[in-house]
């Protein structure tokens, strides 16, 4: 399984497009950008952002914020249509869940991402924070949100 939540395996999803910078949706984008922070495959971050949103984020900056975090799982919850910015260019919106383990806690990244083509190439421009982002408190019953398979109760249930 990739990190992305596909059934295909990383190297045969989100590892191809990382190294190829292929990305060919919107949403592609959003799932290999998502397995990237996962694998630590900062430059790819940094590549595919919008130049003109980039300001000064630099790869230190993603290698220190990660390390307190551990992605876990990704939802996709919608993508909207392309629509034209220009005769040229697209742009386009994709909505999910992030879930991460930080410090023995979970969370929710809930984001609306806006992505915008340069070149006919796609391009992560901006997000908004949603509704369901913060602490992340699972049900005792539930699977664990780390992927053990095994229920939070017997597992990080602490
Ligand atoms: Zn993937
Ligand atoms: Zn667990």
């Amino acid at each position: 399984m990739c990190y992305c939540g596909t059934e295909t395996p990383f190297e045969l999803c989100c590892k191809v497009i990382i190294q190829q910078q292929s990305a060919e949706t919107p949403e592609q984008l959003m799932r290999s950008r998502y397995s990237a922070f996962a694998c630590h495959s900062f430059d790819y971050i940094i590549d595919t952002h919008h130049p003109s949103t980039l300001d000064t984020l630099t790869k230190q900056d993603l290698e220190e914020s990660a390390e307190a975090t551990q992605w876990l799982c990704l939802k996709v919850i919608n993508t909207s249509p392309i629509q034209a910015l220009s005769p040229q260019e697209y742009f386009a919106e994709v909505e999910f869940v992030a879930t991460y383990q930080s410090n023995g806690s979970f969370y929710n990244l809930h984001e609306h991402s806006y992505f915008e083509t340069i070149l006919g190439k796609w391009f992560y421009k901006s997000g908004k924070e949603g509704k369901l982002s913060g602490l992340y408190k699972p049900e005792r019953n539930e699977l664990c949100p780390c992927q053990s398979k095994k229920k939070y109760k017997k597992c990080c249930y602490v």
